[in-house]
């Protein structure tokens, strides 16, 4: 099995921390060189049974005002031909403008999406259920995955419900 994920995000909800924790030392491939002409491949995840190349969606991440329509197409394009989204979010705030802006993004690509929410370290685990909540009527997602980049929690979990959209 293998496939292309793509992770977006607010800035600081931990994309980057995740990125490091799965691939780790294991990055196959980060020179400038590995760029197609639109999508910067972030990492190579090799597993036994499964390959999970990571890439960037530029123009997802940036306020809507600075946004081109050229780099909106750009974001629409990379999120319909990837396999897999991870929307990542931050445990310890709800559902907000940040995430409006990228929701908006979601609408009309047909790439399962994952609702990630990191940081669970963060929070107490009581109000894990009202946080699901607040996105649950948000979008469509294919799973909610609670997990903590930085201490590894759930991660192996998430990481093999991947591999079942691969
Ligand atoms: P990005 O902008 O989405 O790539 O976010 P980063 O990966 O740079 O993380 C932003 C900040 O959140 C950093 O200080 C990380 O150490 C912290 N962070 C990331 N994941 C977690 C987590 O699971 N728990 C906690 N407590 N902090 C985290
Ligand atoms: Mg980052």
């Amino acid at each position: 099995k293998s496939g292309f994920i793509t992770i977006i995000g607010r800035p600081n909800v931990g994309k980057s921390t995740f990125l490091n924790y799965v691939i780790g030392q294991k990055i196959a491939i980060m020179s400038d060189k590995a760029q197609t002409t639109r999508n910067k491949i972030q990492g190579v995840l090799t597993a036994d049974d499964a390959q999970m190349i990571f890439i960037d969606t530029p123009g997802i991440h940036k306020p809507k005002h600075r946004l081109g329509q050229f780099m909106m197409k750009v974001a629409t394009n990379t999120l319909n031909e990837v396999d897999l989204v991870l929307f990542m979010v931050n445990a310890e705030e709800k559902f907000g403008k940040g995430e409006e802006f990228i929701v908006e993004k979601l609408q009309g690509v047909n790439t399962p999406v994952f609702l990630v929410i990191n940081k669970i370290d963060l929070v107490h685990p009581d109000e894990l259920f009202s946080i699901i909540s607040s996105y649950k009527d948000v979008y469509d997602f294919a799973e909610i995955i609670p997990i903590s980049a930085i201490q590894g929690n759930n991660v192996e979990n998430l990481l093999e419900t991947i591999k079942r959209y691969l």
